[in-house]
């Protein structure tokens, strides 16, 4: 199924009518094999792969290791923090996705040793692999924010809704007690990479949004701060949301990095090129520096001359094999491939790596490409959105070309978001996409 069936199929019926395959795309029959398939990570990216995988192989040994019970399904996020689903929206059972037949370590992987190809976990579990998927997503590093900790959110206008279902349901409170009160709203984001940068913008938009519903369009003072000279990585989609911002009255204050907090005086401070300055804020929203859990850079899988202070996994940007360890695959956010920190992308990356290690298994290449597919159903208000999306060379890879404009605010483009992404990606975990 290509990406506009499915997501056409997302939209039409849900999950039952996208898990019907395509004609003519049959899969191959069962490779047999003995191989251990150690798998670390069981979000989105690593439940898919193990799915799919199942499917692939017969008589293979997969273990997939991750402590979490709850599976997040991230993208909610943003809707719960305004207020427009509970926080309960976003969290299953990581038992419920996971296939019969894999082995699930419920443990932390503290190291891997790719030289002896072994997994050893925090419990002291030590695994033997002949191919190692390495999908942990990414730490957000909260801390590195002075003055601030998540036990804040919710409280004195602070906001942090990456956190976590919880949080994103308190950054709602906070932000609804502003939409009230009015004031001088912050919305920051961070100088590293970040899973699905499009998500600050979304949060800024629909706080403006709900605040003009409720009348309050001239009590709040809405600012968008961010350490790049840009609002997005791809040009053309940041000029279009300059533009918005302009007719909203959303001001920007570019390269800034927030660094620190003092949540009693309601103070941010941030890194400039001129030095540190600090804006007195009534709501801020905070979301961290992003980097590779530190097992990824203490085991030496990271790239040793790109994202040095973020540690992302060294990978071929086209088949997301490690470059040096040809037994080692990455996925999902952890992957250091230029593009592709969104569940979209995740969706496109998990049939390149299954074909890859397969083919490896039986002894030949495989043939499939990630092309940087990403995607970002880019929210501008409540009932709107603009279905962002791209790949590697920031050319725009809309899946409806003529029908959805990736540029417009259209009420398609929120439902795909409000009600269609979620279908699609419970296929995807389910490797039925
Ligand atoms: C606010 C927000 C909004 C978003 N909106 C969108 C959107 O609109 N569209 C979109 O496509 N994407 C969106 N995303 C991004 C998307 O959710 C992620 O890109 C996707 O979940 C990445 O999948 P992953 O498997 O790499 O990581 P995750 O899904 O985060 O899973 C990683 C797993 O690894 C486990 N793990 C971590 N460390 C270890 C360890 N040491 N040992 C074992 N297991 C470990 C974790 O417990 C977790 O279960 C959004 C994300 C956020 C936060």
């Amino acid at each position: 199924m290509d990406r506009r069936q499915f997501l056409a199929a997302a939209l039409a019926g849900g999950a039952a009518t996208a898990l019907v395959p395509a004609r003519g795309n049959a899969r191959a029959a069962p490779v047999t094999t003995t191989a251990r398939i150690v798998i670390i990570g069981a979000g989105a990216a690593g439940t898919a792969l193990a799915n799919r995988l199942m499917e692939r192989l017969d008589g293979a040994q997969i273990t997939l290791i991750d402590p979490r019970r709850e599976h997040l399904y991230q993208p909610g996020l943003s809707l719960v923090a305004a207020g427009l689903k509970p926080a309960s929206y976003v969290v299953s059972d990581t038992a419920r996705w996971l296939p019969e037949g894999v082995t699930w370590l419920q443990d932390y992987v503290a190291a891997v040793d790719p030289e002896t190809r072994k997994v050893t976990t925090a419990g002291g579990t030590v695994l033997d692999y002949d191919r190692l998927v390495v999908a942990p997503g990414l730490i957000l590093d909260h801390d590195a924010i002075e003055g601030f900790s998540l036990d804040m959110v919710g409280e004195n206008g602070i906001g942090a809704l990456y956190a976590g279902p919880d949080y994103a349901a308190r950054t709602w409170a906070a932000a609804s007690r502003f939409i009230e009160t009015g004031g001088t709203a912050l919305f920051t984001r961070p100088a590293t990479e970040m899973k699905c940068a499009g998500a600050p913008l979304k949060h800024a938009f629909l706080i403006d949004d709900i605040a003009r519903r409720a009348g309050q369009e001239g009590a709040v003072n809405m600012v968008y701060t961010a350490p790049q000279a840009t609002l997005f990585g791809v040009p053309i989609v940041s000029e279009k949301v300059r533009m918005l911002f302009e007719d909203r009255g959303i001001d920007t204050m570019m390269k800034r990095t927030l660094t620190a907090i003092d949540a009693g005086a309601k103070r941010a401070t941030f890194a400039t090129e001129a030095g540190a300055e600090e804006i007195d804020y009534d709501y801020i929203h905070v979301i961290p520096p992003q980097r590779a859990p530190d097992f990824v850079r203490q085991s030496g899988l990271s790239w040793a001359d790109k994202w040095t202070d973020q540690g992302w996994v060294e990978a071929d940007m086209a088949t997301l094999r490690h470059l040096r360890y040809p037994d080692i695959f990455a996925l999902g956010d952890v992957a250091g491939v230029p593009k592709g920190k969104t569940a979209a992308s995740v969706k496109w990356q998990v049939p390149v790596v299954e074909d890859h290690l397969v083919a490896s298994l039986e002894g030949r290449d495989g043939t499939k490409a990630y092309d940087g597919y990403t995607s970002c159903p880019l929210i501008t208000r409540v009932g709107s959105a603009m279905l962002v999306e791209f790949d590697y060379h920031n050319n725009l890879v809309p899946s409806f070309p003529g029908v959805i404009a990736p540029l417009e605010e259209l009420w398609i483009s929120w439902l795909m978001k409000e009600v269609a992404l979620k279908a699609t990606y419970n296929a995807m975990l389910r490797g039925k996409a």
